[in-house]
């Protein structure tokens, strides 16, 4: 009689997630299988009293595994060649946001160098050169090859610039926020279809990561431009807001009716808290059955944010986006609160442009270009792109939302430009007031720096036979901006003129459903650094089986990327040459093999070889030596000066004389090496 226990009642009693005890116990020799359900309970009682041990032993792991990526990614950024410019004062915070890595690290960073700092508190520049020098970047004094790392110091340096004499009033700029599936989509497809101007010129609007509508102010009844951000999800916000830059005026901040509050409407709802963006919020949805918009309410003021219905200062709109209802007076409501905030949403026109990067990629037959939203000042055709305080090329043409060319572009006007020798990153700041200092781009560097789809097209632009080569795909999801563009810009190194990295995906937070979609049609597989998959993404991703793996440490993630793109490489054939045997007399002749007996003039013959069949000198075919006999005995090896019977497969008629040029063939698993 024997006992089992429960796996998930023994993780439970072990405090450790089930599936995370299942992937350990091997580890230390308990090997009860990758998805059991039971546990012996004798095995069951012996972890339980091996538990400190293994316990230890895991922190231990995990330390070092910590160690290990602190060095590595150090390693990293020393041979990109990873380049920030240090200012002469700065917080924990923003030198954190410099190099990307979290502020919580960074502290632990500097309490190694004796220096106990909170997230708000100044560091020095040497302090901070030193601290930025021992994680492995290298620290760039005075004007030359800046880094997108640097960002910040150009957003700061806008966020000036946009106040300065901003006296005529803009359009105000929206962006859509909230948990996936609510409807920000549809929402914005909804919005679009009021817009009067596209619909009078005919014109189709033009995905360029912003549109505009004309809407009559219900106060004034004056008939006002309205700007929207539509990249696709808030991903593009979220990058944005990682860099500091402040590009919209107003969030609309949609929750479904049906489902309430969520994990990304809270993660959005700390982006406008911390972004200080007046809100007005689009319960959306109501068409459906089990919508409560009261509860939305509710759940929403459990976040301080409060009706105005209930006093507070956040309009609440019922809205469908899917039956056109209500978002007249979601949009009454925008202009409302643009009006209250009137004093912020204002810019001079006359003044040298301004703006940020909301979309930047590279067309296959435009090559690269880049949505900017202006921000203050009017961008004109034959303008310098100054980016980031480089010139990025000029101006060689505008398009407006409807793919209208168009010669000057006013405040909140987004404008998709061409001319863009590089492509710029979504967040860069274009600010021509620099332009007098900018220094041209350094174009190797950045093109070292492109990621994702940009470098993909550039390549197959380039070169014809690119569709021959073998490509591993991938779809990746990182947990922040730095570790996503390292790992991809890393993996897309990995390459030589047979085999490829393509990213078909990428972006920050957990695997979604919409993530093993993509990789299911694309045959990718999926890549998790330091996030999880969502349960439904879960369960499709079994269901399906698609390939996902989870990773802690980059370094990890490099080695299956190789091994695999070392499995695309086809095997090497080694044919080794092992003797010459000559055919002297026919034992039996069958349909598919011969009989035959002669000697072996030279080298050896072995078991199975393969052997290429000479008459008169000719090549007449081939075959295999299936059997090998000396006498009456089988033999796995003969060596020259014997003679000897062998069973030869194939169809060809051998005769006395031919000569029989013995080989063996092996495939070899080549090793990648990296162009
Ligand atoms: P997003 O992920 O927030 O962009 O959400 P989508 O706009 O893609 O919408 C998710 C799903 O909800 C889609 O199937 C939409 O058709 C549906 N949907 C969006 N708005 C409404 C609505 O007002 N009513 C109903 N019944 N369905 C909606």
């Amino acid at each position: 009689m024997y006992f089992t226990m429960n796996v998930s009642e023994l993780a439970r009693q072990l405090k450790i997630h089930p599936q995370k005890l299942l992937q350990i116990l091997p580890e230390f020799g308990f090997d009860i299988g990758a998805r059991a359900v039971k546990i012996d309970d004798r095995v069951a009682q012996q972890v339980i009293r091996s538990w400190k041990r293994i316990k230890y032993a895991m922190e231990q792991k995990d330390r070092a595994e910590k160690e290990k990526q602190k060095e590595l990614e150090k390693e990293m950024r020393r041979e990109t060649g990873a380049t920030i410019k240090v200012p002469n004062k700065l917080t924990v915070k923003e030198f954190a946001g410099l190099m990307q890595v979290p502020v919580n690290k960074l502290i632990v960073e500097l309490m190694k160098n004796g220096i106990l700092a909170g997230q708000n508190e100044n560091i020095d520049h040497d302090t901070a050169v030193i601290v930025a020098e021992e994680m492995g970047f290298q620290v760039e004094d005075g004007a030359g090859i800046n880094s997108v790392i640097e960002t910040t110091e150009h957003v700061e340096k806008l966020e000036s610039i946009l106040s300065q004499n901003a006296t005529v009033i803009r359009a105000p700029v929206i962006v859509v926020m909230g948990h996936v599936d609510h409807g920000k989509t549809k929402l914005l497809d909804a919005i679009r279809s009021t817009d009067v101007v596209a619909g009078e010129a005919g014109g189709i609007t033009q995905h360029i990561g912003a549109y505009q509508v004309v809407w009559a102010n219900p106060n004034t009844k004056e008939k006002r431009k309205i700007t929207f951000i539509d990249t696709p999800g808030h991903e593009a916000f979220t990058v944005m807001r990682s860099r500091g830059a402040k590009v919209a005026d107003i969030a609309i901040l949609v929750v479904a009716a049906d489902d309430g509050v969520k994990p990304q409407t809270v993660e959005a709802i700390n982006i406008i808290k911390a972004a200080k963006l007046p809100t007005v919020v689009a319960i959306n949805k109501i068409d459906k059955e089990g919508a409560d918009a009261e509860r939305v309410r509710n759940e929403l003021a459990q976040h301080n944010i409060i009706s105005e219905a209930w006093g507070g200062d956040t309009p609440m709109v019922e809205i469908s986006a899917k039956q056109n209802l209500n978002i007249d007076k979601l949009l009454d409501n925008l202009l409302v609160v643009a009006d209250v905030h009137e004093n912020t949403i204002k810019a001079d026109p006359d003044r040298a442009p301004a703006g940020t990067v909301i979309e930047a990629r590279v067309d296959k037959g435009e090559g690269p270009v880049a949505t900017i939203l202006v921000q203050t000042g009017t961008l004109k055709a034959n303008d310098p792109l100054v980016i980031n305080g480089q010139i990025y090329g000029k101006v060689r043409a505008m398009k407006n939302y409807l793919g209208e060319p168009i010669l000057t572009a006013g405040p909140s006007t987004p404008v998709r430009i061409l001319g863009f020798k590089v492509a710029p990153q979504v967040g860069d700041v274009l600010d021509l007031s620099q332009a007098g200092s900018a220094v041209q781009v350094d174009l190797r560097a950045k093109r070292n720096q492109q990621t994702g789809a940009e470098q993909k097209v550039l390549s197959s632009n380039t070169e014809g036979d690119e569709e021959a080569k073998k490509t591993l795909n991938l779809v990746v999801k990182a947990d922040v901006l730095g570790s996503l563009e390292a790992i991809i810009g890393s993996v897309e190194k990995l390459k030589n003129e047979e085999v490829s990295v393509k990213i078909v995906g990428k972006g920050l937070g957990n695997i979604t459903a919409d993530d093993v979609t993509l990789a299911e049609t694309t045959g990718a597989q999926v890549f998790a650094f330091n996030v999880v998959a969502s349960p439904v993404a879960d369960q499709m991703i079994r269901d399906r089986n698609v390939e996902f793996h989870q990773y802690k440490v980059i370094y990890d993630l490099f080695d299956k990327v190789k091994e695999d793109l070392t499995k695309l490489l086809n095997p090497e054939k080694i044919t080794t040459e092992l003797g010459v045997f000559t055919v002297k007399a026919i034992f039996r002749t069958e349909k598919n093999f011969m009989i035959v007996g002669g000697s072996v003039d030279d080298g050896k013959l072995l078991k199975d070889c393969k052997v290429r069949v000479k008459q008169k000198g000719q090549l007449v075919g081939q075959g295999k030596l299936s059997e090998l006999q000396v006498g009456k005995q089988t033999m796995n090896e003969i060596p020259a000066g014997t003679e000897c019977g062998v069973h030869f497969d194939g169809k060809l008629k051998l005769e006395v004389g031919d000569r029989l040029e013995a080989y063996k063939e092996e495939t070899k698993e080549r090793k990648l090496e990296l162009s």
